[in-house]
């Protein structure tokens, strides 16, 4: 008998419990794809990801081929798309991997429940997450709203799923599919060319970014990973977004290099794993917040109105501010951007331009390779000060002192804003202050902040107040 494992954002052919489960029971199996936009809600994958999803698809179907198989892609509405492909290929069983956005949690249950009520075996699984979101609660069954506590209960629970070699071969599935460049996820103009200079996507790649942290970044990874000047963290998140690596592979991993000596780094990387459980957590339980605040006091807040202007100095790196401009100018060059300057820019936003949250996230989300609804939503809701767990409003970043900190040299500045390299150091964090120098050596570079750090700060403390909040 024959079995459909539809992939998903698990595509990879290790560790992979759909797949797992089809084997397992004997199945011949039939790897598809569907491609499926529309089915997304509002958060239809954006440029940068659909370029990283384009090529992770190449990398899975020649996994496959090189295994006697092959990827089968189609595009179109899910269900109709596996009940054409069950009936061509007389297969009973379709398998896959659980995910969590409220929009595929809706259609998955509808779809699962179809498929049943037409005798067809539908079974998915966790191929994503340590925890399910739904399985950790307060004491009173509550959904967590705190980081730590979460985190600690997940602790004392820990049972990660044991690793699982890729099968070595597999039946050669009967059908054919779409060309994956009929799918349209690769750029018709390539901006994405200068990406892939920095990333490969892929299981391959995946496994690669792996050893590469765990030989370098991982040890002080606890002190570096603030630090933008270096590659101090794994840059796994799209390997991770795209299931192209299982997080408890990324847990045996580090766990086989245990030591005195290495114990706070890891614990580190884990917690920072933990985050990522926890987004998934709060998604599932507030499935609103991915356009609505979660802390409804900020309802009343007066977000200010962006001129189209004033937000595109923002999105393209031409507020003034140098660090935030380094921080939006690698993003639209890598599709990347390092934690700490995603919270500088997200807070100068958020904050000193008033902007609603929301711009920030659909701007992030249409730009980031590693772009997730839960892990984005999280995060901007946590710098806006809107979320769970949030940084207090009144915590407003100051770029200034965060790069002068976290940056020292003005190394990551002077890479992604290379018209300030030929000021001197001092002057390469608030060229505002050295107006003669700035007019000399960066001409072109803006004269003033967008909105200048006092003034704005003032201003976001002011309209916080007015909600009430003292
Ligand atoms: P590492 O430091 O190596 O961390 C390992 C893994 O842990 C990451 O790959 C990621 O999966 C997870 N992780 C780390 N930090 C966080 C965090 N704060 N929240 C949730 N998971 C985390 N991450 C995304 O994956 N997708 C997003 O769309 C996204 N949007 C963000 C938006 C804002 C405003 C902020 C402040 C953060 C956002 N993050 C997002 C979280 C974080 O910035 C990235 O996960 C991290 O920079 C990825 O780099 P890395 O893989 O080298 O991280």
């Amino acid at each position: 008998s024959s079995a459909l494992v539809w992939f998903r954002r698990d595509l990879r052919l290790a560790d992979n419990p759909a797949l797992q489960a089809a084997l397992d029971a004997g199945h011949d199996v039939i790897p598809v794809y569907i491609h499926a936009p529309s089915e997304e809600g509002e958060w239809a994958p954006g440029a940068a990801s659909n370029a990283w999803l384009h090529r992770s698809l190449a990398a899975l179907d020649s996994d496959l081929r090189a295994r006697g198989s092959h990827l089968v892609m189609r595009q179109g509405g899910s269900l109709a798309m596996l009940q054409s492909l069950l009936a061509e290929t007389g297969a009973a069983a379709v398998f896959w991997n659980r995910r969590y956005e409220p929009a595929i949690q809706s259609r998955d249950t509808l779809l699962k429940r179809t498929l049943r009520g037409q005798g067809i075996q539908a079974d998915s699984c966790n191929g994503s997450l340590l925890f399910e979101p739904w399985q950790l609660a307060t004491q009173q069954g509550q959904p967590y709203k705190v980081f730590t506590p979460f985190w600690r209960n997940a602790l004392t629970r820990w049972k990660v799923q044991p690793a699982r070699d890729a099968p070595p071969g597999l039946s050669a599935p009967r059908v054919e599919g779409a060309r994956l460049d009929t799918l349209g996820l690769a750029p018709k103009v390539r901006w994405d060319a200068g990406f892939w200079q920095h990333w490969q996507p892929g299981e391959a790649g995946a496994r690669e970014a792996l050893e590469v942290f765990i030989d370098g970044a991982l040890a002080g990874y606890r002190q570096q990973r603030d630090l933008m000047d270096r590659v101090g963290t794994s840059l796994l998140s799209p390997h991770l977004h795209f299931g192209e690596i299982a997080p408890w592979r990324i847990v045996h991993a580090l766990e086989a290099g245990r030591s005195a000596a290495a114990d706070a780094d890891i614990d580190a990387y884990l917690r920072e794993l933990g985050w990522r459980e926890f987004a998934h957590h709060l998604l599932h339980h507030f499935p609103a917040t991915a356009g609505e605040n979660l802390n409804p006091r900020f309802d009343r807040f007066a977000w200010a109105t962006p001129s189209a202007a004033s937000l595109q100095a923002w999105q393209r790196g031409r507020t003034g501010v140098p660090i935030v401009d380094a921080g939006l100018r690698e993003l639209w060059h890598t599709g990347y951007m390092h934690n700490r300057v995603r919270m500088i820019v997200a807070s100068y936003l958020c904050k000193h331009m008033r902007v609603h949250w929301r711009e920030g996230a659909r701007w992030f989300w249409d730009t980031l390779v590693d772009a997730d609804l839960a892990n984005n939503t999280m995060g901007w809701q946590w710098v806006a000060g809107t979320g769970a767990d949030a940084a207090p409003y009144f915590r407003v970043f100051n770029p200034v002192t965060q790069s002068e900190k976290f940056d020292p040299q003005a190394r990551y500045i002077s890479r992604w804003v290379p018209e300030l390299e030929a000021l001197p150091l001092k002057a390469r964090f608030a060229p505002w202050q050295h107006p003669h120098l700035l007019a000399e050596h960066a001409p072109d570079y803006p004269r003033v902040p967008l909105v200048d750090l006092a003034a704005g700060r003032d201003a976001a403390l002011a309209a916080y107040r007015r909600t009430g909040a003292g």
